[in-house]
């Protein structure tokens, strides 16, 4: 495991993180640009507002920026760039958070999650 990942993967996996690993256990991939890949990755998934994992669905404002399904109905214009929320989704994003699964986040809990579960999860957790 990646040291500067140690906090992220307390509570978040990453599907190419592990096809990564193989490719650079192989010599294949160079381990810098493995990590900055998957940082990258979840940089693109995190909601801009509240830099959580983004729960789908994902909607748009005019210039293309997102918000996830916990912000968007608290904001009445994008908290990026103040343009007005369309009714268009983000396939592409939404797609790459189905490729994740996290742990809910409550110490002892040993449940792994879709990213669509882990609120739902949550609420009945018996280990909050
Ligand atoms: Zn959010
Ligand atoms: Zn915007
Ligand atoms: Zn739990």
């Amino acid at each position: 495991m990646l040291e500067c990942c140690n906090d992220l993967f307390k509570y978040l996996f990453v599907y190419s993180y592990f096809v990564n690993s193989r490719l650079t256990a192989a010599g294949v991939l160079d381990p810098t640009l493995q990590k900055e890949m998957v940082l990258k990755m979840v940089e693109s998934v995190e909601c801009p507002i509240c830099l959580e994992i983004a729960i789908p669905p994902l909607i748009q404002c005019s210039k293309g920026h997102f918000a996830c399904s916990v912000c968007r109905p608290k904001l009445d214009k994008c908290g990026l760039c103040r343009s007005k929320f369309t009714k268009a989704r983000n396939f592409a994003i939404e797609n790459i958070v189905a490729t994740m699964v996290a742990k809910c986040g409550y110490s002892g809990c040993p449940q792994v999650l879709k990213i669509s579960q882990v609120r739902e999860h949550k609420e009945k957790c018996g280990y909050r």
